[in-house]
């Protein structure tokens, strides 16, 4: 099957206005005839169920928590890039358009990426005229502040909670839409199956989380905002309830699974503490603007860093990549830091943690400044490990981050099932290999606010849709298998829990297909990955009432749809020979360490194909053409 990413004619610059002018319409009195289901209602979902509902769509929405301003968006702490270039320092949507291709490896497609940076500056208007309160300077103007990966400053914020205020403005438009009739707003509802009837995504499957009933739902497209699956490693920084379950019972159902192997690493999280821990706390990339990166030159230095003079510190970051220093993106910062912590270098009880130190800043700056630039992260910092990052050095480790893979869309975000259309962090579509920090929440809402209501009513207006009730056999089918699924976990009666299953998924992925990957660590997770999957389902426990909230046997449905995804990560991870961005492939890498791609063999997007539970899938490959940039190899230097 050729897989065809639609990608319109023309110059790069001209190709999305020409699109939405090419695209079919819904006329005004029209669109209430439409119903359209959004799964999840974080930025990517809200700020497309507010579009949709304001152009008088038929809206239901979907989540799993008992609020949409519980997802995991409202945890983004750092910022969101637009190229309003107010700093005057050089930025335009080329130069985003740029950075983001090189900094996801050359492995993002560029059509898709030139039209992010289009709809960057949109954005910003949209979110302020929302009543985003994000930072300004002196003179009233936007600040901003800069991330890695780029020589200009571009990163809006608000403090260190932009998500969350991001996510406010999404929710109250979206609420204004519940308000006026336009949307009808189902939380604690997850969905469990989607349901295809004739070749088109017809509706879903979910299940109420307070009563435990199956409900159907029928609609005439169904839009993913369901998040990434960074949890399938059991720590991360991600929000504890992010899972995979919607897109992999979706690519169950015959969605592709886009580069599951490329998952992203933040270099600056609070280490790993011990086991007792559920999740990882990240601090925010923006530190990186002020904080210096460090660990001592001898690795027998057991002194407290306050001890340890400047001429025996090695600002390592600084020292190899002096264009970007300590902002060079992530997966760079990530590697260096377990590199020194390998040779032994590396701070704290565990040796795995490096410095991130602010006392030039302070003394630079002033106490005041950097509390107001990155107050509520050192009170987090604080909070958590029990000393004060405005006297000490942080320490800091990587830790899973964000996942750049996801369900395979072509440039309207539908996937290669008819009306199903997949946004935000669920899709694969804008960061290649490995994602800019702030560029989420710029994708998220630039599929939400102003990709999604075009591509939709493209979709709509050119295809037609035969009557399907929820009583149709497609609808009973898909709750009988969800039924199937659920009566499956209730009758094991091992004595594991869904989270000591989980731990060990989530080790063994740590281990195998974390930040260094080899031939051998791959084929034995491959190994090892099935023998899981056959110990949870003999040894797995839930406890409770199946009709009532039961958080275990949530919990088991989600561990469950990772021991089968793992698989096809761990797959992705060893066909692609080559190291790129977040993917490092020890066997593939330049003389210095950096990750060495192999653009002759694997230029493309891997879209996996199910075929059964323990099956190997069916790869396709989208080939990626580069027009306008010429893959190199990646320099920070
Ligand atoms: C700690 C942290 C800080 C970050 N900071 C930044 C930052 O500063 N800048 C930046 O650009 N990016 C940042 N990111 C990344 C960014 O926050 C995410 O990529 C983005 O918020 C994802 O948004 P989303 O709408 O795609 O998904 P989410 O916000 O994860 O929303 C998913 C939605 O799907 C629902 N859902 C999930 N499964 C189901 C199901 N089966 N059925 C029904 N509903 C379901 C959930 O209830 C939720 O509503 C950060 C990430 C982390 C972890």
């Amino acid at each position: 099957m050729r897989l065809d990413p639609k990608t319109p004619g023309g110059p790069l610059a001209e190709k999305w206005d020409r699109h939405k002018f090419d695209s079919k319409l819904v006329n005004p009195a029209n669109r209430r005839k439409y119903t359209v289901i959004i799964v999840g209602t974080g930025l990517a979902g809200a700020s497309a169920a507010s579009s949709l509902g304001e152009l008088g769509y038929n809206v239901k929405t979907f989540c799993i928590h008992d609020s949409p301003r519980r997802a995991h968006s409202i945890a983004a702490q750092g910022g969101i890039n637009a190229a309003k270039n107010y700093q005057n320092d050089g930025d335009s949507i080329q130069r985003l358009f740029y950075d983001t291709i090189k900094g996801g490896d050359y492995r993002a497609r560029e059509a898709n990426v030139f039209r992010l940076a289009q709809l960057s500056v949109n954005i910003i208007d949209q979110c302020v005229a929302q009543g985003v309160p994000f930072a300004r300077e002196y003179g009233g103007l936007l600040d901003n502040r800069s991330f890695g990966g780029a020589q200009v400053s571009r990163t809006f914020y608000a403090r260190g909670q932009t998500g969350q205020q991001l996510l406010l403005g999404a929710y109250q438009s979206m609420m204004r839409q519940v308000d006026k009739g336009t949307v009808q707003m189902l939380p604690n509802r997850e969905m469990l199956d989607l349901v295809i009837v004739g070749g088109q995504a017809r509706g879903i499957v979910c299940r109420n989380l307070i009563t435990g009933a199956l409900e159907r739902h029928a609609a005439h497209a169904v839009l993913l905002c369901t998040g990434g699956y960074g949890t399938a490693y059991y720590l991360s920084t991600n929000a504890v309830n992010s899972n995979v379950t919607a897109a992999w019972r979706a690519h169950k159902r015959g969605a592709f699974f886009a580069n599951p192997c490329y998952t992203q690493i933040h270099p600056t999280c609070i280490p790993v503490s011990g086991t007792h821990q559920s999740k990882l706390t990240l601090m925010s990339e923006s530190l990186r603007n002020d904080g210096r990166v460090w660990v001592p030159k001898r690795g027998d230095d057991t002194r407290p860093p306050q001890q340890i003079p400047e001429e025996e510190r090695d600002y390592y970051l600084e020292r190899k990549y002096p264009s970007f220093g300590n902002l060079v993106p992530r997966d760079v910062a990530s590697r260096n830091a377990k590199g020194v912590c390998d040779e032994g270098r590396g701070v704290g009880e565990s040796g795995l943690a490096v410095y991130l130190d602010f006392t030039d800043a302070i003394k630079r700056l002033g106490r005041p400044v950097i509390e107001g630039r990155y107050g509520n992260l050192f009170d987090m910092y604080r909070k958590i490990t029990d000393e004060d990052p405005y006297t000490l050095p942080m320490r800091i480790y990587p830790a899973i981050h964000y996942t750049m893979g996801g369900l395979w869309v072509d440039y309207n975000l539908m996937s290669n099932v008819a009306g199903l259309h997949v946004l935000g962090e669920a899709n694969f579509s804008d960061h290649g290999a490995n994602r800019l920090g702030a560029s989420a929440l710029m994708q998220g809402l630039a599929d939400g606010y102003f990709v999604i209501p075009y591509t939709l009513a493209n979709y709509l207006g050119g295809s037609l849709f035969p009557a399907v009730t929820t009583e149709h056999d497609a609808f009973r089918e898909a709750e009988n298998s969800v039924q199937a699924r659920i009566d499956l976990m209730l009758r094991a009666k091992g004595t594991d829990t869904p989270r000591q299953l989980h731990r060990r998924l989530g080790q063994l992925l740590w281990d195998q297909v974390g930040m260094a990957r080899s031939e051998q660590g791959l084929r034995d997770a491959l190994t090892e990955i099935p023998r899981l999957r056959e110990a949870f389902w003999q040894n797995l426990s839930v406890p409770g009432d199946p009709n009532n909230l039961n958080k275990n046997l949530e919990y088991a449905g989600r561990v469950a749809d990772y021991l089968e995804f793992a698989e096809v990560l761990a797959l992705d991870a060893l066909h692609r020979t080559e190291s790129c961005g977040g993917h490092f492939r020890e066997e593939s890498q330049t003389p210095d360490g950096e990750a060495l791609r192999d653009d002759a063999n694997f230029s493309y997007v891997s879209a996996w194909e199910f075929t059964g539970v323990g099956v190997k899938p069916e790869l396709h490959k989208e080939p990626l053409n580069f027009e306008y940039v010429n893959p190199s190899q990646r320099s920070y230097k």
